[in-house]
């Protein structure tokens, strides 16, 4: 079986190895197991499906979210000589049926199909008229309301699979799974004793960086001139902002694209393909872009401002660097950003639970955004993969500027949050610990705790950037909902009781005041440039595998 996937590999594909996990997971697929596969964005998921489908008989239902990814594989599975269609909402009403009577002939490979496209009877159809050996759910987060990007047509999917008489394998495949959503997918997909695969998620090729406190237009200025040959994304939170940082690229004489969903279908498709032919330099875009866009020479990818949660960082920070070459990945992190974030949660459309899971992904975001720990480890650490060794090229692993011991001051703080019982949010801390005789301090009955006004001397700003630092470094944490409040967690008590201290980076406001030139002249960017000078040949590390022959219920037993 593994003999005829590689050879599959090498002649339809024209690859001589398989990437870490791909040949296990295929493997699990023709052993006639259903799968979830968690692989980093870039890892190679479409093959995992694509192989197994051209063993099979019969055709491969694929479901997968979005139009212009469906075409993307179409297009490309026609290149390689592999009968392969689509069914979704931009075929016209004669292509529609037409493809529709060839997969009831049995002329294709590979189905995909948009669930959107399908409703009950449709589904039966299909099913019932056409061999179905497998069905492959890609983007199989989306069927989770944990996920970053929950689609309530992926769950009804879930329950004709389960319905049909003569149930195919399934397998699911998604680049960003915390456990709890690879929990869910499982449960969601009701999979039958899956093999679950999960591959590191460290991705040795990328180099993180946060930078915070610098003019954002006079660093990209900077930073698009050093790298005048290289090709990049830049993510922005808004349609308004994509279309200011677009004006300004072009102001430049760079050649640049814009996407996002206020332009028309055909002004988007057109982007993307200039954007992929290197006839646009660099892409400027909301989170609309991208999703199974197949660049693989995009050596960077910059947010001018943070996104929602890392899911949807790290997916959008992962479109670089795909062919495994050197790239960069940079974060432009002000915490005011944050509340663009917020704003577009709060105005959204989901429930009350769904935006209290969204805030506090958005709290992980910024935790993300002020941690002083490997950026790296970081991200693979809330992923739910522990023991990863820092990555020693990240902004943070990098940064050698000077630290200060802060024990007393959080020690401190960590006593006023013990005192204040984990009742309230950062806000009314700051202000007990400034010494407030503030309305609502005083309403509260937190009028003697703060008379002691124990960082009285602090701006009472800087002390609210004081907490969500302890925050993002485990000291503290906060609360799901809207309303989060702060409370110790079991890292503080040592700190209280005088046995570890408590080391903070030189304050960030003494680089915000050098501004944005100075920023690139910091011994982080010599570092950086250093660094990459030297591994620049040097080949990256595959990501580390780990396969779990195991049922879900061992795992969450
Ligand atoms: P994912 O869906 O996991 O993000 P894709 O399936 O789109 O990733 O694959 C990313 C890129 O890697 C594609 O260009 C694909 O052709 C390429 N690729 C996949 N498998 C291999 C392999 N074994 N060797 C080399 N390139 C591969
Ligand atoms: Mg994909
Ligand atoms: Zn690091």
């Amino acid at each position: 079986m593994l003999e005829k996937a590689r050879e599959l590999l090498k002649r339809v594909y024209g690859y001589d190895t398989f990437r870490p996990g791909q040949e296990d997971i295929i493997g699990g697929i023709l052993d006639g197991s259903d799968t979830l596969a968690i692989l980093p964005t870039g890892g190679g998921k479409s093959v995992c499906y694509q192989i197994p489908a051209l063993t099979l008989t019969g055709t491969t239902l694929v479901i997968s979210p979005l139009i212009s990814l469906m075409k993307d594989q179409v297009d490309s599975l026609l290149r390689l000589g592999v009968p392969a269609a689509y069914l979704n909402s931009s075929l016209g009403a004669a292509e529609y049926r037409e493809v529709l009577r060839g997969a009831m002939d049995g002329e294709y490979k590979l189905l995909y199909v948009a669930p959107e496209r399908l409703d009950a009877p449709m589904f039966g159809t299909l099913s019932e008229r056409m061999r179905i050996p497998l069905i492959a759910i890609d983007e199989a987060h989306c069927v989770s309301q944990w996920g970053h990007d929950f689609r309530p047509s992926y769950r009804q999917l879930a329950g004709w699979i389960g319905r049909m008489e003569d149930r195919p394998l399934v397998a699911a495949f998604t680049a960003t799974a915390t456990p709890e959503v690879s929990r869910d997918i499982a449960d969601m997909l009701a999979l039958r004793r899956p093999r679950i695969y999960v591959t590191g998620f460290a991705r040795p090729n990328l180099s993180l960086s946060v930078v915070s406190g610098t003019d954002k237009k006079a660093f990209l200025s900077r930073f698009l001139t050093e790298r005048a040959d290289q090709s990049g994304i830049i993510y922005a939170a808004t349609r308004k902002e994509t279309e200011a940082v677009h004006a300004e690229l072009l102001r430049r004489g760079i050649p640049a694209g814009k996407y996002h969903g206020g332009l028309g279908d055909a002004e988007r498709a057109e982007a993307q393909e200039k954007f992929r032919f290197d006839d646009y330099r660099v892409m400027v875009a909301t989170n609309a872009f991208g999703m199974g866009i197949d660049k693989p020479n995009v050596r960077f990818v910059l947010h001018w401002q943070v996104p929602g949660d890392l899911e949807s960082y790290y997916q959008e920070a992962g479109r670089a660097g795909r062919d495994g070459e050197e790239s960069e990945c940079i974060l432009l992190f002000e915490p005011q950003d944050l509340q663009v974030q917020r704003y577009l949660i709060e105005q959204g459309t989901g429930d009350d639970d769904r935006k209290a899971v969204q805030l506090s992904k958005l709290y992980a975001m910024m935790n993300f955004g002020r941690t002083e720990r490997c950026l790296q480890q970081f991200i693979v650490d809330y992923f739910g993969e522990k023991g990863v060794e820092p990555c020693g090229k990240c902004s943070n692993c990098l940064d050698k500027s000077e630290r200060v011991d802060r024990t007393a001051e959080a020690q401190k703080a960590l006593s006023c949050v013990g005192r204040m019982k984990g009742k309230f949010g950062v806000t009314t801390v700051a202000k007990v610990l400034k010494g407030s005789r503030d309305k609502r301090v005083i309403q509260f009955g937190l009028d003697r705790l703060s008379t002691y006004g124990l960082l009285r001397n602090w701006p009472e700003k800087e002390i609210a950037d004081w907490l969500y630092w302890l925050v993002a470094e485990g000291y503290l944490k906060m609360s799901e909902g809207a309303y989060p409040t702060v409370s110790l967690t079991a890292a503080a008590l040592p700190v209280l009781e005088g046995k570890t201290s408590v080391v903070r980076r030189q304050r960030t406001s003494v680089r915000r005041s050098a501004g944005a030139a100075a920023v690139h002249d910091t011994p982080l960017f010599e570092a950086l440039r250093q660094w990459r000078k030297e591994t620049a040949a040097a080949e990256g590390v595959p990501p580390f595998m780990l396969f779990f022959d195991a049922t879900l219920r061992e795992l969450t037993d």
